[in-house]
């Protein structure tokens, strides 16, 4: 896989086969870092990054969750992200900034080891599929809030992501959808949940789950562009069975819509609001809706 051929880190730019880390890097040993997934795309005035800021200041958030000092600024983070794109002349794709406990120290308390911080830039497509997906309920329940604080990114907090991942996938699922510790509608391994029924949009409520930069975009793409509210509430596993609609949001996934929930089918499969808001969201983040374009950073 290219993984693009320039990085920065530590506040420059350099060749991507000179960004080497030690064997006794701390998060490579713990997972004490976070992390952020960035999308950007192919607009008509060149490449441009969706919400890039409300990335990075997420970033910044689950940082200091886990007691990252970033020696960066937000807007230090953006003006890096953008030279990595020029630098990479990507086109549209995926930007990955991690902030970690380095080299230095080792033992469960990170402090004394270096921080550091890369942001990595390269082309990929499709997460999910584009047609709808089939879906099936993990094993693997998602983190407890009271084991972790779950609406941080952090990279440790992914290997419930992963474990869910394989199960989905060694269970012939494309994807996994997990529960939360009391049974409740929680999230996918890296996508937030909407499900549809008589009209009304329902997503699952923060607490359990990533507050998701997609999931925000789309509450408010379906308020101001379709009329329809988003409540957000606990949600039982016979709310998905029973929906008319479902999909799953999340920068990598974008809008994906779901087939079926452990062999069920969802609704009828028409998905009339479901492709709406997945037309919408396209046309939004390619810059074909000029009211939404301060969500844009232009690359030049
Ligand atoms: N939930 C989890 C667990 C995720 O990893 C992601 C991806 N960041 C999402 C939801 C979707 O978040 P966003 O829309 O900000 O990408």
């Amino acid at each position: 896989m290219d993984f693009g051929d320039n990085v920065w880190r530590n506040g420059k730019l350099i060749k991507s086969e000179d960004a080497k880390t030690s064997l006794m890097n701390h998060a490579l040993h713990y997972g004490s870092g976070v992390f952020e997934g960035i999308r950007c795309y192919k607009t008509e005035r060149g490449t441009a990054v969706f919400r890039l800021q409300d990335h990075m200041k997420r970033l910044q958030y689950s940082g200091s969750v886990l007691e990252i000092k970033m020696p960066h600024s937000v807007e230090d983070l953006c003006q890096a992200t953008l030279e990595v794109l020029r630098a990479n002349k990507l086109e549209s794709g995926y930007i990955r900034p991690v902030a970690c406990f380095g080299e230095g120290k080792m033992g469960l308390n990170p402090h004394g080891a270096d921080i550091d911080v890369f942001i990595a830039a390269w082309a990929w497509g499709k997460y999910l599929s584009d047609d709808p997906i089939t879906v099936g309920t993990s094993p693997w329940i998602r983190i407890h809030p009271r084991s972790l604080q779950a609406d941080a990114k952090i990279n440790g907090h992914y290997v419930n992501s992963i474990m869910s991942s394989q199960w989905a996938h060694n269970n012939n699922y494309q994807e996994a959808l997990l529960l939360d510790y009391n049974g409740n509608l929680a999230e996918g391994p890296g996508e937030n949940l909407f499900v549809i029924k008589d009209g009304v949009m329902y997503t699952p409520e923060l607490g359990t789950i990533l507050n998701g930069i997609t999931r925000a975009t789309i509450m408010q793409l379906a308020k101001d562009e379709l009329g329809i509210e988003t409540v957000e509430k606990k949600l039982l596993p016979e709310d998905l069975v029973n929906a008319d609609e479902a999909f799953f949001t999340g920068t990598a996934a974008e809008v994906t819509i779901l087939k079926s929930i452990d062999g069920n089918q969802i609704g009828t499969q028409e998905n009339e609001i479901s492709n709406k808001l997945k037309n919408l969201y396209a046309d939004v983040v390619e810059g074909r809706f000029a009211k939404y374009d301060d969500w844009l950073s232009y690359v030049n």
